[in-house]
């Protein structure tokens, strides 16, 4: 599985239809301070889920869709693609080319694809569980990231190894189990005092 490429539209400083591909081994974005290359990092990030607008560098989610210059008007929307190529079937899909699409507009209404497909959020958090690609994932180690995981408590800790070891994907379905148990308990709870005011 590796990054074959990545479209942009609307997506901060790209306000153009831009098309990045990427190779097998090391890729280098060189540019001058301010020419976006922290944006394509972030690009990917976004594409994967991520909700947190700090974490993108932005106050609120509106802030990724490209606000214009002098010369240019702001866009209504941004769109990033992610192009993952799949032939080893490391994502669990029977897919060659698996293609990721999220979309926002400025009214804050979101709009997440998988081969075109539209899907949740959810979705996309699934497919890329225990891959380390995930927003959670290793795979984008940001400025002061190492700092933070050295630094990290514990359980934070904890948590790169659990997506390391492939197992997030089976203690959140254990969560999700339990949670549901639970409502159901209270649900038989309530049936039962129905029962006893009727008796
Ligand atoms: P450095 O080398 O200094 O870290 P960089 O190449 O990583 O810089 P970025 O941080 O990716 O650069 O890009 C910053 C640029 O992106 C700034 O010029 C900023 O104005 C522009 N930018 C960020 N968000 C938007 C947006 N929503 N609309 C238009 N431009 C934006």
């Amino acid at each position: 599985m590796y990054l074959k490429r990545l479209d942009l539209q609307g997506f901060k400083s790209f306000p153009e239809k831009v098309k990045l591909e990427f190779n097998q081994g090391v890729t280098a974005v060189v540019g001058p301070n301010g020419s976006g290359k922290s944006n394509v990092s972030d690009a990917v990030r976004w594409v994967l889920g991520e909700q947190r607008a700090k974490s993108l560098r932005g106050d609120k989610m509106e802030d990724v869709i490209f606000a214009g210059t002098e010369n240019r008007k702001p866009l209504g929307f941004a769109e990033v693609s992610i192009i993952i190529d799949n032939q080893d079937q490391k994502l669990p899909l029977e897919y060659t080319e698996v293609q990721v699409t999220r979309r926002v507009f400025r009214s804050g209404e979101s709009e997440y694809r998988i081969n075109g497909t539209a899907c949740r959020l959810k979705d996309i958090q699934e497919l890329f569980m225990d891959t380390g690609v995930g927003r959670e994932g290793y795979s984008i180690i940001g400025q002061g990231r190492i700092d933070e995981i050295l630094s990290a408590k514990g359980d934070e800790r904890r948590r790169f190894f659990e997506e390391a070891a492939g197992i997030v994907k089976y203690k959140t379905r254990r969560n999700e189990a339990a949670s549901k148990l639970e409502k159901e308990q209270q649900n038989l709870l309530r049936v039962d005092d129905i029962i006893s005011e009727l008796e």
